[in-house]
This record gives structure tokens, C-alpha cells and sequence, in this order.
């Protein structure tokens, strides 16, 4: 092939690009144009990869970083150490985190019930409060699906919240009533895992 062959087929490359992305672009921009509508999400983040309480909390200093106000509640990761609450309560973010450090090891349902619908309460709380612009409800899935925390009860706080707050859910094993009242929805997929190879879970990386 000549010079100008080579030119004239790199030319027809180019504008068949440049003909996609104005159509992508078109696309995009009608999209963009019909989406009207402004409200206060309700995330729900869930599956069985790592990456669920990240992106949660990847959301609140988001908000944080606009100047907003956030609110976080904790199940189950009680009793650790706990990288985001060390920077985030320093920046006016509010905590409520299970006193208990409910585990995978508890046996006592009574306890661990308590535990959650003390947190609960503060959800409530936070999902009543015209003030808090994004709520961060971390491993709140797991409540419901141990009947800990009623799903009623998590579905009515949702839909009385203040039209502009968002709300961030995370946790395995979404319930599918939760599923249906997002607005957005994404599963994180395990592809692997640094555990499943005997790596120790590690300080500023998995907590
Ligand atoms: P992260 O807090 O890192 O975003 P996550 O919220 O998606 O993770 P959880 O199910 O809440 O995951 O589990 C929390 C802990 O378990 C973290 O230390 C995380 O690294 C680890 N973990 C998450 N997914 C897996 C997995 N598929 N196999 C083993 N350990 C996992
Ligand atoms: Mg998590």
C-alpha cells in the first residue's frame, strides 16, 4: 500500500468516528434533556464484591466536598477501627454505629436486635431530618434480612424522607422490596478477592 492509500483509509477511519460520536453525542445530549426531574436518590449498593461500603462512603465525601451535610449509620462494624468515621466526624459528618459490634459469631438474637433497633432509631431520626442532605445506611440489608429491623418500618422511613435527601444502602443480599423502591441499583461482582488467597485483611484498604 502507498502512502496515499494508507492516508486516504486513515481518513475514512476519522470520519467514520467522528459520524458515532456525533450520533453518541446526540444520544446523550437527548437524554440529558429529558431528564427533568430533581429529587433526593435512594442508592442501594449490593452483592458479593468488595466495594459496597466504599462507594458508600466514596458518596458521602462527595457530598461532603459540596459542602453538604451527611449522616452515616453502621451495622455490624461496631467494634472496629474504622478509617472513614476518623476523618469524616472531623468534618461534621454524624455517626451512629452498633454499640454492641454485632458479628458473625453472636448467637444472641435478643442482643443483636436491640443493638440494631437502637441504630435504627437513629436512622429514623436522620431520615426525618430536612437538614442532612445524603444518609449513608451501611450494611442496613443485613438488619432486614435477619428480621432485626422490620422491613416496614425501613420502607416507611424511606418514602416520608425529605423530598431532597439521599439515601445510600449497602449490604449483600439486598431485599428485593428495596430493589424495586431504588433509584439506582448496582451489584458489585466478586471476581476474587485478596482473602480467598489467605492475604489478611488490611488497614486503609478494608477498613
Ligand atoms: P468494602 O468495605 O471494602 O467496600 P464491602 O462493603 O463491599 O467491602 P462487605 O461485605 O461489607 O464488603 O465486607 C467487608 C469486609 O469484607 C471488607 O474487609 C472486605 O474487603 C471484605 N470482603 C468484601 N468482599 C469480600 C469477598 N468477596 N471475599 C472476602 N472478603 C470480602
Ligand atoms: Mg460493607
Amino acid at each position: 500500500m502507498v502512502d496515499k492509500d494508507i492516508r486516504q483509509d486513515g481518513d475514512a477511519n476519522q470520519s467514520r468516528h467522528k459520524q458515532r460520536q456525533q450520533k453518541l453525542k446526540q444520544q446523550v445530549d437527548e437524554k440529558i434533556d429529558a431528564a427533568q426531574q430533581e429529587k433526593g436518590l435512594l442508592l442501594v449498593i449490593t452483592g458479593n464484591g468488595k466495594g459496597k461500603t466504599t462507594a458508600g462512603f466514596g458518596t458521602v465525601a462527595r457530598a461532603v466536598g459540596h459542602g453538604q451535610q451527611c449522616g452515616v449509620a453502621q451495622f455490624i462494624k461496631g467494634t472496629w477501627d474504622n478509617g472513614e468515621k476518623n476523618l469524616l466526624e472531623k468534618l461534621g459528618v454524624e455517626f451512629h454505629v452498633m454499640a454492641t459490634g454485632f458479628t458473625w459469631e453472636t448467637q444472641d438474637k435478643e442482643a443483636d436486635t436491640r443493638a440494631a433497633l437502637e441504630v435504627w432509631e437513629q436512622c429514623e431520626a436522620m431520615l426525618s431530618n430536612p437538614s442532612l442532605d445524603v444518609v449513608l445506611l451501611d450494611e442496613l440489608t443485613y438488619m432486614v434480612a435477619y428480621g432485626y429491623v422490620e422491613l416496614d418500618r425501613v420502607t416507611q422511613a424511606l418514602s416520608r424522607r425529605p423530598a431532597e435527601q439521599s439515601v445510600i444502602i449497602t449490604g449483600r443480599a439486598a431485599h428485593r422490596t428495596l430493589i424495586d423502591m431504588a433509584d439506582t441499583v448496582s451489584e458489585v461482582k466478586n471476581v476474587k478477592h485478596a482473602f480467598e488467597s489467605g492475604i489478611k485483611a488490611r488497614k486503609g484498604v478494608d477498613w
